[in-house]
């Protein structure tokens, strides 16, 4: 297929839900990076260098599509806020040879109904981190959105200092936020709520389109969706750094890409974002952090889980209070493959939880502790050194059979625990370079 393959299904929603928008045009776009093997996946491989430039920078829209910036709302830091789209615009959705429906935004092409006091636009840098970091957690085996292209635009951008504009274009399986159900439940009708969780039931989880209760079940997945999305961010040490609820997405994808970095050395109370004082979001509060947000989002489904409202309280209430143990079951589940523990026993619990207080106490990298146990090469941080490790390593030996027969547990290991990272002083370095137009840095 040699076409775009578009559709706006977004824009058979109440009309308030979203605001037509085109994107503004930029004089002089250079294109900086194309995602080719993704262009593959979503079908678009036959798009030339001039379309690419076109429609990634904005400066051509589709025939037949029409543009839209989304509403939603959140809670920012823990406060109630009215947002939207400030800065992005939704090109539409590309429905992919494997039949697979993806939004395909713009992110920094200018203002939008929602833009509040910012100017609707992205520096170059931070769409070039958001580029590499997303990508990477792609290819660690995490959901998320993607990255199709970065546009360089042309023009400056102003924020502390002056900067170069880019636009990036985003891929996900769709922008709708536990934020969007905010906006819906605080500003729309109940019926548009009621037209809003089929439309998310049909398009992300259609095996409970005709259930008795969409609202309810919709919960529970969403939930187990968010658990798995934490867990492996935990798994590669991913602090996200803005867990506001407009960062959450329904279909549980890692999005927005902000002041987020890998963990180094392991400590639960690390935080990137130097807004972050409190370390609300930091490393090892980040379930916390889910949880509470999850109570945010059951808080929107309630006029539609029940007439009566105490009877639908206590339905939401029931399956929000399963997170705790659901949450700890998968992570713990998650710590033994990164140990390569293939029939865990009760007692594993604590050969895990000793070792993260070693490495807590010893300031043991957390991605080279774990790859030196998966490459059974034990020699460089100072606290293999120490007789305590030594004491674990050898417990922990034990329980995957070391001696004999721990082939299966090396492989699980291997897939469980990335050798690299894209660490965040590499990442900065590497931004730093392409500011005074060097890319090769980019590329490793
Ligand atoms: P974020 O911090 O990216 O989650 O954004 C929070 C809110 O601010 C969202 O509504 C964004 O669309 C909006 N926003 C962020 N940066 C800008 C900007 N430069 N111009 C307009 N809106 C923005
Ligand atoms: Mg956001």
């Amino acid at each position: 297929n040699q076409n775009w393959n578009i559709e706006n299904s977004y824009l058979k929603l109440p009309s308030k839900f979203y605001s037509k928008q085109l994107p503004e045009k930029f004089i002089n776009p250079k294109k900086i990076y194309f995602n080719s093997n993704l262009a593959l996946d979503l079908g678009l491989g036959f798009l030339s260098e001039a379309e690419i430039l076109d429609y990634f920078s904005g400066n051509k829209i589709l025939k037949g599509a029409t543009s839209i910036a989304q509403a939603y709302a959140g809670h920012q830091f823990g406060r109630f806020t009215m947002l939207g789209d400030g800065r992005a615009i939704l090109l539409g959705e590309q429905i992919s040879p494997k039949n697979i429906r993806y939004d395909i935004q713009l992110k920094g092409c200018g203002r939008t109904p929602y833009s509040r006091q910012g100017d609707g636009k992205a520096t170059l840098s931070s769409v070039l981190r958001e580029y590499i970091i997303s990508e990477a957690m792609y290819y660690l085996g995490i959901p998320t959105t993607r990255s199709l292209a970065v546009i360089q635009t042309g023009e400056k951008v102003y924020r502390d200092q002056v900067y170069n504009g880019g636009v990036l274009t985003r891929v996900s399986s769709s922008h709708i936020r536990f934020g969007t159900f905010e906006f819906v439940r605080n500003f729309c009708s109940k019926d548009d709520l009621e037209i809003f969780i089929k439309y998310v039931a049909d398009r992300h989880y259609p095996q409970i389109s005709n259930a008795k209760n969409i609202a309810l079940e919709l919960f529970e997945l969403v939930m187990i969706k968010q658990i798995d999305l934490i867990v492996n961010w935990m798994r590669v040490g991913f602090i996200h750094g803005v867990m506001n609820t407009d960062n959450m997405s329904i279909y549980g994808e890692t999005i927005d890409y902000g002041p987020c970095a890998f963990m180094n050395t392991y400590n639960p109370n690390t935080v990137f974002s130097s807004i972050d004082k409190n370390g609300r979001y930091s490393f090892g509060n980040q379930p916390n952090i889910m949880h509470w947000n999850l109570v945010v989002f059951a808080n929107t489904l309630i006029p539609m889980i029940s007439n009566n409202k105490k009877k639908s309280i206590k339905l939401i209430r029931e399956k929000l209070n399963k997170f705790p143990l659901l949450f700890s079951n998968g992570w713990y589940d998650m710590m033994y493959k990164k140990l390569g523990i293939l029939k865990p026993i009760e007692k594993d619990k604590i050969l895990v939880d000793s070792l993260l207080e070693l490495m807590n106490n010893y300031k043991a990298d957390y991605t080279n502790t774990f790859a030196a146990l998966t490459l059974s090469d034990t020699s460089s941080e100072s606290l293999f050194k120490s007789h305590k490790f030594k004491k674990w390593q050898k417990e922990w030996k034990d329980r995957i059979n070391y001696s004999s027969d721990s082939i299966e547990s090396f492989k699980i290991m291997q897939k469980q625990n990335p050798l690299v990272i894209p660490r965040n002083h590499l990442v900065e370095l590497a931004l730093e370079k392409s500011i005074n137009g060097n890319f090769n840095q980019l590329d490793n």
